[in-house]
Formats: C-alpha cells, structure tokens, sequence
C-alpha cells in the first residue's frame, strides 16, 4: 500500500464482466458497443443478469446466447428460482446447456413485494443452495453464486450468512461474487471470515464503479451496502458536472481496486451497467491491456 499509485499492480489480475439485458433496440446497441469494447481485455467471462422475478427470462437469453454464438467471450447466465416452479427452472437451465451456455450464476432473486418478504414458490426450488444442487443434477455447468461482506439483509448474523455460502459451495457451486461494497476493509473481513469459517472458496469481489451517487445510494439500502459518508461528500455538488462525475467514479473504484490488489487480491468482477469506459480504464489502471482473445483463453 505504501508504493506510489498502481507501481506494483502487475497485469496478473483476471476480469469479468457483468451486464443487464437491454430493453430497447438502442440500449441494445450501447450494450453491443460495451461487449465490443470489453471483449480484448480477454475476461474469464461476462455474465448477464435476470430481471425480477424472472422478468427478463427471453431477454436475458437471448443476450447470453448472441455473446456466446457471435463472441470470444464465455456467457454466464444469472438464473434466479423466485416465483417460478422446478420444472420452468430446469427448462430455462436445458436451453441454456442446448445454446452452449456452460456457466450460470444462481440465485434466489428478491421477493416481488419487498415489505412482505421472501416466500419459495410451493413447486419451485427453496434458495440458491438448492438451485445450485438442482443445476448441478440436469448438468455439469460452472455455478457461480453470490456471496454478502456485509450479510445478507434475510440473515440473522454474519455466522448464518456464512453457514448459507458454505450450503452454496457444498451443493457444487465454484465460486462466490460479493455484492458490491466501497471498501477495502470490508472484504478483506469477509475473506478472512470465510477462511475462519473453514471455507477454501474463490471469493471474486463485484467491483460497482458508481457515477450515479443518488441511484447507488437506493440500491445500497436495498441490499444492505454501506455507503460511507465521505464518499457522499465526494459526490456533493457534481449533479450537474457529469465529466467531472465519470472522473471521481473512475478515481474511487480504481483507488479501491488498487487497495484490493495490494491485499492480494487478483480476481474482479464488475458491474459494468452496460457502459464501457469506467470498467475499462479501471481495468487498464489494473495492467491489463488488450489481447487477440479466443474461447480458450476466455476460459
Ligand atoms: P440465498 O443464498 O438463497 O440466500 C438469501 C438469504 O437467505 C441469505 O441471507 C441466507 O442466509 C438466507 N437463507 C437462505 N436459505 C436459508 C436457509 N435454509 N436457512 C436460513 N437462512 C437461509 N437478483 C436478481 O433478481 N437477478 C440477478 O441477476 C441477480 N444477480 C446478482 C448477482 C450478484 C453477484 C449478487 C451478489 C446478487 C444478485 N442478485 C440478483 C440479487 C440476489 O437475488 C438477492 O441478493 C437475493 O436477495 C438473495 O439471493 P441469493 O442467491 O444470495 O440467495
């Protein structure tokens, strides 16, 4: 930490990319023009999300699917078991496997109406854990699930949060991306829990380069981030100076990436938003630069 700025930070880092399924024909193209951009820095994968409830389930299919078919980049597909019976679960899983998708990150997915909670569909998968050993049983797919440094709003304790990581691994899952969070110190506790826990997962922290504070700010009290109060300090004043917006963002989630590297850390995943540039200069800051990329490679 005490080097000066990104010295020491090697280009051994490996990436991954996560997107959401557009809904117009022209965030259809500014998702295409991400993909592309993305696409040399060589990612293990990039993944793409699946709206509420199952909202996004053709639109998410059809995203993975055009990026693995027209692509050098592995697709994962987020796949959530909320609202829908096993049988409708399986079949999303079996085009999934028929289209060449071979990763899926599993999760349980949020309850349409927040206030009442989450409730398993009668005929459906209960959580992740039993998403991730369903999955498991119809094919041999890389499963990857999620994984809270600051606990899972549902959890009782961080102990329980644990125990719920450790039924995910045990079902078959091959590694965990965090929730995003704004620092270092946070998953360097998380880690250090999970090995105290016994747990020899592969933790991949999930990298939010925020330029827009006020909607980052919602979606963190929705899912229990911590926002620290020096970083809303750091936004104050900047609604109307979006250049200088995209300059903090950068500057706050590379600073973080960069403590992140100097703890030893070496795998990122970032929620890129469909947008480019922040994820790619944070990468470049990272030392990792453009390569001819193949499906092997990407693997
Ligand atoms: P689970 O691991 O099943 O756990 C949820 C909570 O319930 C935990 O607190 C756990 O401790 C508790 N719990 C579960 N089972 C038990 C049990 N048997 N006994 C006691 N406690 C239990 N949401 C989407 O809708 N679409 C997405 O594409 C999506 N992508 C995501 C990607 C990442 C990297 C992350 C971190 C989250 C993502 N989410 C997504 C959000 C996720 O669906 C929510 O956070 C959801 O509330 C929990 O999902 P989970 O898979 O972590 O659930």
């Amino acid at each position: 930490l005490a080097s000066p700025l990104f010295a020491d930070v090697g280009g051994d880092a490996r990436i991954s990319f996560e997107f959401f399924p557009p809904k117009t024909e022209k965030m259809e193209e500014a998702l295409w023009e991400t993909v592309r951009t993305l696409e040399p820095l060589g990612p293990r994968f990039v993944s793409v999300t699946y709206g509420a409830g199952g909202s996004t389930r053709e639109r998410t299919h059809a995203t993975v699917a055009r990026i693995q078919r027209e692509t050098s980049l592995a697709a994962a597909a987020h796949l959530t078991c909320v609202e829908a019976t096993r049988e409708e679960i399986d079949a999303v899983a079996d085009e999934y496997w028929a289209a060449g998708v071979r990763h899926i990150v599993a999760l349980r997915g949020d309850a349409p109406d927040q206030k009442a909670g989450y409730a398993p569909h009668p005929g459906g998968y209960e959580n992740a854990a039993a998403l991730v050993e369903g999955l498991r049983r119809r094919h041999p797919f890389e499963i990857s699930v999620a994984a809270y440094p600051e606990c899972h709003p549902d959890s009782a304790d961080s102990a329980g949060d644990l125990d719920n990581l450790k039924r995910k691994m045990d079902a078959g899952a091959t590694r965990a991306i965090t929730q995003f969070f704004f620092e270092p110190e946070t998953f360097f506790r998380f880690r250090d829990a999970v090995a105290a826990a016994g747990m020899d997962v592969e933790i991949v922290p999930g990298i939010m380069p925020v330029s827009n504070f006020a909607s980052v700010k919602r979606m963190s009290a929705m899912c229990g981030t911590d926002v620290p109060a020096w970083m809303g300090r750091l936004f104050e004043g900047l609604d109307d100076h979006p250049a200088a917006r995209q300059l903090v963002a950068a500057t706050l989630a590379a600073e973080l990436s960069r403590r992140l590297y100097a703890g030893g850390v070496r795998d990122f995943h970032f929620y890129t938003l469909n947008r480019a540039e922040l994820s790619y200069a944070i990468c470049h800051l990272l030392g990792i630069r453009p390569q001819p990329a193949s499906k092997e490679q990407a693997a």
